[in-house]
């Protein structure tokens, strides 16, 4: 993969796997957060679920959100950080709204907000749903159709180091699909991100699945950078063609966080969890990835302290 792969990673539906699954967390772990976990009010799942289906790949866990949050926690994942996106104006309150009365009480879940960039209001939507718990946001630059480095993100970007929240946005350009409305590869660059950086040195940012599929680009952005993040999302169950970015996860797993886009998943939930921890880590690299560095950047209390 790489700069030839014009058609993108979904440039046709992927197939399910039949892979086995864990009963639970493989024993002996340290604490795991699961970084990139979805969210959403049932109709928006169902019609989300539907476009995969149709462009994307099977999805093994078509389960509610309370339903979701029950079936992690339940093997064992010590804490999930819920994220949603909206697909066009006028929808993120109700959204945020959804995600905040469902985190309420449930302190081992932590929900992020979202907004569509430059519509009305974005920096108050994104005020009221800090004030209503929400831990950070969510930016799709795929589904919503911008590029990180338009002037429309400002106010969010603002927003959120006003606050101290941090931003999770899927500023990769893949996995591109040619049902997208716009072109991920005309919009997504690393060096688009690293003008936000630059820009916003008080912003903390996490772009998911390591920034796919410009690995090179995004590990000299981490040294560059001390307010970039990456997640593991998806990327290293080899589902996708291409290879695993081993190099991310071993230079910096104290700015690299497990998260798995659970429950839209074409293969088992515990699928990536086990395959990092069959690679052989050192324990500490290990337990950064599975949870300290989503901890530190999330603001997660530990286990019981
Ligand atoms: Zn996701």
């Amino acid at each position: 993969m790489g700069a030839g792969c014009l058609d993108g990673m979904l440039a046709s539906p992927l197939p399910a796997l039949n892979d086995a699954e864990g009963a639970a967390v493989p024993p002996g772990l340290p604490p795991v957060v699961d970084a990139h976990v979805h969210a959403f009010p049932e109709r928006v799942f169902e019609a989300l679920w539907t476009w995969f289906e149709e462009n994307g790949w099977p999805i093994r866990y078509k389960l509610r959100a309370e339903a979701v949050v029950d079936f992690l926690l339940g093997r064992g994942i010590e804490h999930l950080v819920l994220l949603h996106y909206a697909h066009k104006p006028g929808m993120a309150r109700q959204l945020n709204r959804f995600v905040a009365g469902f985190c309420e009480g449930r302190a081992r879940v932590t929900g992020l907000a979202t907004v569509m960039p430059g519509e009305p209001e974005a920096g108050a939507i994104l005020e009221e749903a800090f004030a209503l718990g929400l831990g950070g946001v969510k930016l799709h630059c795929h589904v919503q159709c911008f590029a990180p480095d338009d002037a429309a993100l400002d106010e969010v970007y603002r927003t959120c180091a006003r606050f101290d929240r941090p931003l999770v946005m899927h500023a990769g350009r893949e996995p591109k699909s040619p049902a997208y409305k716009c072109d991920p590869h005309a919009i997504c660059a690393a060096s688009r991100v690293e003008r936000v950086l630059r820009r916003f040195p008080d912003l903390r940012l996490c772009v998911p699945h390591f920034g796919a599929d410009e690995y090179a680009d995004y590990r000299r952005l981490l040294d560059r950078h001390d307010n970039l993040w990456l997640d593991t999302t998806m990327l290293v169950a080899g589902y996708f063609p291409g290879d695993v970015p081993w190099e991310l996860v071993t230079a910096r797993p104290d700015r690299v966080m497990y998260g798995t886009d659970f429950p839209n998943l074409p293969y088992a939930w515990d699928r990536e969890l086990r395959i990092l921890v069959e690679r052989g880590l050192p324990p500490d690299d290990l337990a950064r990835i599975l949870g300290g560095t989503a901890r530190d950047f999330f603001r997660i209390p530990s286990p019981g302290g």
